[in-house]
């Protein structure tokens, strides 16, 4: 029971009719879940490709308007199964990107929707009011609409001990992994303005930071370069070549190539932050949709492509910022523009 003002200002008391825990846990428990994994082709009003954080919640919107979906991706979670700990997402003080994935899965998969993980689209072909994908493991559909949602993946530095080390010294994102290292001595490797954004971010948190840069001059804006340079505690290796990551259980530093003199040498880091760009996953979408220079699909402010009803969401796509929050927020736009595309095109 609660005290409540209504409108005019006048005490009112409310009863609410609050469900005892137990009954609540229960009752989510054997809710049953509604997704059902896809026969090996067949026909759907809107395929979904990629299972992030921008496809999931497309899937649950699409779903709740009772559009007939298909979802296709490896995994349910995307880059947030391969996030340690996420704080900047509402709702969670600080959750597991594991925890969270699931999360998103889970309220996927109460709804009626087809579900093709395990597999990916190798090939998108179009026709009059829609297309045809085909995927990796043979499987052919056919969508009216279609929303594109497969992210972006890390350019890799191809060495020594990156694979070995990642997660353990190694990461490709200083905004989530940055705290995990305060005050300690670490690497950021390139010299474009994510380099220097996480270098900043990481002098913030008292860390003691060695810049590796391939080219002889840093690419970042000059406003990131000076800011990074009022803290006094970074040094820049410009002209310089990672050889290897090197450390025991986890990093204890990496060796650097001086690309002028041909000298090598050691840098004790705990930390390695690979800064070298992202790469959108949009091979398949090349010569189809519009592409920007780096590779990303072309939006409007409806994540609407260039094609009518195909629409594209998150990391993928030209929109700024990438960021769980932010690709959720797209996958939601671009299931809203399809369900108004099918109801104006009476598909
Ligand atoms: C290590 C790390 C830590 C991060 N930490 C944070 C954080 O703390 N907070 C934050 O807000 N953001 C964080 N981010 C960024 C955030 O994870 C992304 O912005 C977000 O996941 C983008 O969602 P998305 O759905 O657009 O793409 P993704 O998450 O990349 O999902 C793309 C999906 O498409 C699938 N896919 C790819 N190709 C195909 C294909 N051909 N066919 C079918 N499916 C395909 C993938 O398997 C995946 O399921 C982090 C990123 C990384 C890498």
């Amino acid at each position: 029971m609660k005290d409540v003002k209504n409108m005019a200002g006048v005490t009112d008391t409310v009863e609410f009719d609050i469900k005892p825990e137990e009954e609540i846990k229960s009752e989510t428990e054997t809710k049953p879940k509604a997704a059902i994994d896809a026969p090996d082709s067949g026909s759907y009003d809107a395929i979904i490709i990629g299972g992030g954080p921008a496809g999931t919640t497309g899937g649950v919107y699409l779903a709740r308007k009772m559009i007939n979906t298909l979802l296709i991706s490896p995994d349910l979670g995307g880059q947030v199964l391969r996030t340690s700990e996420v704080e900047n997402y509402p709702g969670f003080k600080t959750i597991s990107g594991w925890e969270l994935a699931n999360e998103f899965k889970e309220n996927l998969m109460q709804y009626r929707i087809h579900l093709r993980i395990g597999d990916r689209v190798v090939a998108v072909e179009l026709s009059e009011n829609g297309g045809i994908v085909q995927t990796e493991m043979g499987s052919e559909y056919s969508f009216k609409s279609l929303v594109v949602a497969t992210g972006t993946r890390s350019r890799l530095l191809g060495v020594p001990g990156e694979k070995e080390f990642y997660g353990r010294g190694v990461t490709y994102c200083a905004t989530c992994d940055g705290p995990l290292y305060k005050g300690e001595k670490v690497a950021v490797i390139g010299g474009g303005n994510s380099a220097l954004t996480a270098a900043n971010d990481l002098l913030s948190l008292g860390c003691t930071v060695q810049v590796i840069n391939f080219l002889p001059e840093v690419q970042a804006d000059a406003v990131l370069v000076e800011k990074s340079k009022s803290h006094g505690n970074i040094t820049f290796h410009t002209n310089h070549q990672i050889e290897e990551i090197v450390g025991d259980m986890s990093v204890n530093g990496i060796i650097i190539h001086d690309r002028e003199s041909g000298e090598t040498a050691k840098l004790d880091v705990s930390g390695v932050f690979i800064e070298i760009g992202l790469i959108p996953n949009s091979t398949f979408a090349e010569g189809i949709l519009e592409l920007n220079d780096r590779k990303e699909i072309v939006v409007d402010c409806f994540c609407r492509t260039n094609i009518p009803g195909i629409f594209a969401a998150g990391d993928v796509t030209n929109v700024p910022n990438k960021q769980i929050i932010i690709a959720a927020g797209e996958g939601a736009k671009a299931a809203l523009g399809i369900n108004d595309y099918l109801l104006k095109k009476k598909l």
